[in-house]
């Protein structure tokens, strides 16, 4: 099946139109959405979303960018939050948490402090987790063999082979989206051709990072196909086999997913 293993469509982009995109994506043969939740604030807006119609999952988290604008107590209204929402079958883990040493002037020391304390949660309720690990990836490595959360998906891998191979042998599945489709992007390109099938799974972190032929416009799900053709096509594989592959992969690292009715 073709799983956008990450999507904010909850994101305003998507205000105006977000009943048609849902549509869109159907029409292009995308079965499930997975949304991750950035901050507090929109916890309730994500699991609203999920409701709305079949197909649509979320996971609850707070991202290493809105960190700074966090209050301590969101991470208690947060572990709150995960306690009642594991009766619910939409709720598939945390996310999208981690670690973003790219932009500066974020608060590393906080930043740290709550990806330690919503990877502990992980770890309790044996949920996976939804990484963003943008120029941290040894840092966040570190920290997954500390907490041992039970895998998730390390969302727009951008790492080495190595590091590749020590956050799949931690049960993690690794995103690949618009960055693969830019024929200057060498080494994610590589990876995507190159990394063994099971560690796959496809994304549009939609509304950005649009993949090269939208030229910079707000990236949607329904282009989870044609990434997910882009990748076979690096692979030397057939559309339908990648995409049956990075589907089972999406449900073997997010179990959760396997009881939410396709999109309709
Ligand atoms: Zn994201």
């Amino acid at each position: 099946m073709l799983i956008d293993t990450h999507c904010h469509l909850d994101a305003a982009e998507f205000d105006a139109d977000r009943d048609r995109v849902v549509d869109a994506a159907i029409a292009a043969g995308v079965g499930l959405i997975v949304v991750p939740a950035v901050d507090a604030g929109n916890f309730a807006t994500v699991r609203a979303l999920a409701h709305s119609r079949p197909g649509i999952a979320y996971a609850l988290g707070i991202h290493p960018m809105y960190v700074d604008r966090a209050r301590d107590d969101d991470l208690a209204s947060l572990g709150r939050e995960v306690e009642a929402a594991i009766a619910d079958p939409r709720f598939v883990g945390i996310g999208e948490i981690g670690l973003d040493h790219f932009v500066p002037g974020l608060d590393r020391d906080r930043q740290l402090r709550f990806f330690e304390a919503q990877l502990a949660l992980a770890a309790e309720f044996g949920l996976p987790v939804i990484l963003h690990l943008r120029r941290a990836q040894d840092a966040i490595l570190k920290q997954l063999r500390r907490y041992r959360p039970p895998g998730g998906i390390a969302h727009s891998f951008n790492g080495s082979a190595q590091q590749a191979g020590q956050f799949v042998d931690l049960g993690f599945a690794l995103g690949f989206g618009g960055a693969m489709t830019f024929d200057r992007a060498l080494r994610i390109r590589g990876l995507a051709a190159s990394l063994p099938a099971r560690a796959l799974v496809v994304e549009t972190d939609a509304p950005d990072i649009p993949p090269a032929w939208l030229a910079g416009g707000r990236n949607e799900p329904a282009e989870t196909a044609r990434i997910c053709a882009e990748l076979a096509a690096l692979r030397g594989e057939s559309p339908e086999a990648v995409r049956a592959q990075t589907g089972a992969n999406a449900l073997r690292v997010l179990p959760r997913l396997a009881g939410v009715a396709p999109l309709a």
